[in-house]
Order: C-alpha cells, then structure tokens, then sequence
C-alpha cells in the first residue's frame, strides 16, 4: 500500500467508521513473529499483541496452516448441531482449569456476561430468588456489554449508560476486611480479576485472595475468576487464579486463547452446570469449528514448550524491568506483573512514551493513564525483551 492508500484508509474510517476508538496514526498491513509491518514497511516489535490477544506472534506457520484447513473443511454449522472439535476443545480446557464444563462466545465481555448469567441461574434454580446481588471491585474491568459494565469500576465507562444491571457493590480491593464485610447470603457471586489489567496491571494481593475464598466459603457465595486477560498462559501457569490460590466457581477466558481467532469461553463448575438448562443461554456463533480449531493449535503449542518458555522469558523481562526502573527510579514508580504481562507505572502521563516508543519502532499501549502496559507475544525472546527494554530506555530517559 502507498502513503496515498494510507490517507484512503484514514479517510475512509473517519466518514463511515463510528469513531469510538483513538487510533495511532500507524496502518499495519503484516507480521512474521514478534514483528508486525506498517503500510510503508516499517517494522515494529510487538510487545502489545493486539491487547493481549496475539499469543502465538503474527503468522504463525502450525496456525495459518490449521486456519486454512479448517478454512477449506468447514468453518460454522451453528450450536443446532454437533461438530468434532467442540467437546475436545472443552475437556482440554476443563483439565487446565479445574472446571468441568465450557460454554462458548466470541469475546471477554461475552464470556464475563455468561458467567454472571449463570451465577443468577445457580441461585435462581436453587429456589433462592432474591440472591442477586454481585460484588465487584475497584480498579476493574470486565467489558463493555450492559452486564460486563455494570461490573466494571470506572465511572467513565459507565456513567453515559446508566442505569445499569442493579444491586452492585464494589469492594476496595486494597482493604481486604472491609472486601469480605460485603460478602453475606444476598450476593449472588463476587467476580475479580487475579490481575487487573486496564486498571493498571495491578495484581491481587495474597490477602485479598485469602479473604475473598474465606468470605464466599462461609456464606456460599460463587467466585468468578475473569481471566480473560489473565489466564489463557499469560502468567507462565494456564490460570493465574492458581498461581494466587483462588478456586473460582466460574471463569472466564478469552483473548490469548483463539490466538487472534476471536472467541471467549465461560468455564463453570460441575454444581454450577448442574444449574443450567438448555435454552437458558446461546450464541450463533460461539465455539465454531475455525474458533475451536485456533484454540487447539494454541494449547497445543502451550502443552509443547511454550508455557516453559514464557516462565524463561518471564525472568528476563523482569529482571530487565526492575533495572530499567533503577535507572529512573523519578520516572518509574513501580513495576508490576507477571509472566509476560508488565505494567510501569510512571510519574507522569504515559501517553507519550507511549507514541515514542511507536515512532521508536516499539508497540505498548497505556492504561490508568500512568501505566505503560506491556503484554508481548508468548514467543519473544530474551533478544526481543532486550531490543524493548533499550527502547523504553531510551524513551523515558528523554
Ligand atoms: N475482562 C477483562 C479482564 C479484560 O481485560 C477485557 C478486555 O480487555 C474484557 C473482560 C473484555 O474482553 P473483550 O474486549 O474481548 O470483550
């Protein structure tokens, strides 16, 4: 593509997309790998993934390949009937997160409104009608659909849209008493983040798990894990609910898992499905063959190598980071994360560090304004942490 076609597209966008997004002025065309490619050629390291979502780079030969397959066999029949990858894709999943059965969707917000569905389905089947309520805290991010937002913290995303679903109360979650003191036999279901990452790549603390998993054990309540940005590998363990000792009734994925391929998943627990009947949820399109067919590839690779190598990468990201903030320790006030999701949290708006890095060749996005996110693809190297590490240097020494 020419810089011409490029003001084409932006032309175009800016007269027929509806424009609730703030685009970069960049037009990425390709990618190989950790790389992606703007419309002059230009190259960019990755180290955003598409929000997370790009676990397996761009371009992935296996993925490409089984795409085109599956592309070339079939790709949708509907939920009406059987196909052959759905229950295998659903055992896999239910073996990695200890949760017996899977629904499926087409993204995080899906997954996280079919979570709180079936929460309200679990009491409502059990005769207990009025326990409707949901706790949910500060700092969080579940979507943007009505009940995935009703959920959600910030009073920016809501506020345009009330009224939104009733009866939510968020607990602060630096205040793990006062969290639990919310938790009594009205709330339907807690649902939490293991790591929150819109609202800053913020981890939840040991005590707060603690005090969450006694709370919902002594009155009943159902926990939700929404591990759509958390789980699916991210953390170098397939849930990051393990790696904090959280035992969700309910949970949801999405991103990572379809490798670029959209769909969400809701996992539920067997006294949980027990709950639910046929007809009591549905989608069109969720758990398709092409969706079920990229998920496979990419467990696969993640069973073959690739969750050792994200915990290999993982020391090296942040023993990379933790240095780059001694060397600005005015700038850098606090690094935070996990495997291969990182949050510097600055002294200052991270927005133009964020273009700088960009015109620098490096993708990273900002969240709670302050916070320079980094959620790379699972096969970067020690290179390629080095290469953004000297980026961001660079950057923020500026
Ligand atoms: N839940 C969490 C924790 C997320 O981070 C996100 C998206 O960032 C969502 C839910 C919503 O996912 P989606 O944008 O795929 O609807």
């Amino acid at each position: 593509m020419t810089t011409d076609s490029k003001l084409d597209v932006k032309t175009l966008e800016a007269e027929h997309v509806l424009q609730t997004y703030r685009r970069q002025p960049v037009v990425f065309e390709r990618g190989a790998g950790a790389r992606i490619f703007d419309d002059r050629g230009r190259s960019y390291l990755d180290f955003l993934s598409g929000i997370g979502v790009a676990s397996l780079g761009h371009a992935h030969p296996g993925l490409a390949a089984a795409l085109a397959d599956q592309a070339s066999t079939l790709i949708h029949t509907s939920n009406l009937y059987f196909h052959p990858l759905q229950g295998e894709l659903a055992a896999r999943l239910s073996d990695l997160t200890g949760l017996e059965r899977a629904f499926f969707c087409n993204s995080g917000t899906e997954a996280v409104e079919a979570c709180l569905k079936f929460a309200r389905r679990y009491w409502y089947t059990s005769g207990d009608t009025q326990r409707t309520r949901f706790v949910a805290f500060t700092h969080s991010f579940h979507g943007r659909t009505m009940g995935s937002l009703s959920v959600t913290w910030d009073e920016h995303y809501r506020t345009p849209f009330q009224p939104l679903v009733p009866e939510v109360r968020f607990a602060d979650a630096s205040d793990p008493a006062a969290a639990a003191s919310l938790i009594d036999e009205t709330v339907a279901a807690v649902i939490i983040e293991p790591i929150q990452g819109e609202g800053g790549v913020r981890p939840l603390s040991p005590a707060l798990a603690s005090a969450l998993s006694d709370a919902c054990r002594r009155t009943g309540t159902l926990l939700i894990a929404d591990e759509v940005q958390s789980g699916s590998g991210r953390t170098g363990t397939f849930t990051c609910s393990e790696r904090v000792g959280l035992k969700p009734d309910l949970m949801a994925l999405g991103k990572a898992l379809g490798a670029g391929v959209p769909i969400g998943a809701a996992m539920v627990s067997g006294r949980v499905a027990a709950a639910v009947s046929a007809g009591d949820h549905g989608t069109t399109y969720g758990g398709n063959l092409l969706a079920c067919r990229a998920a496979l590839v990419f467990l696969d690779a993640l069973e073959h190598g690739l969750l050792d190598q994200i915990n290999r990468v993982s020391t090296h990201f942040f023993t990379r980071l933790r240095a780059l903030q001694e060397r600005h320790a005015g700038a850098i006030l606090d690094v935070r994360g996990a495997g291969l999701i990182a949050g510097l949290d600055l002294s200052f708006d991270a927005q133009p560090v964020v273009a700088s890095a960009l015109e620098r060749g490096l993708l990273v996005n900002r969240t709670a304004t302050t916070v320079v996110r980094l959620l790379p693809p699972y096969i970067i190297t020690e290179r390629d942490v080095d290469e953004a590490v000297e980026i961001l240097d660079q950057v923020i020494g500026n």
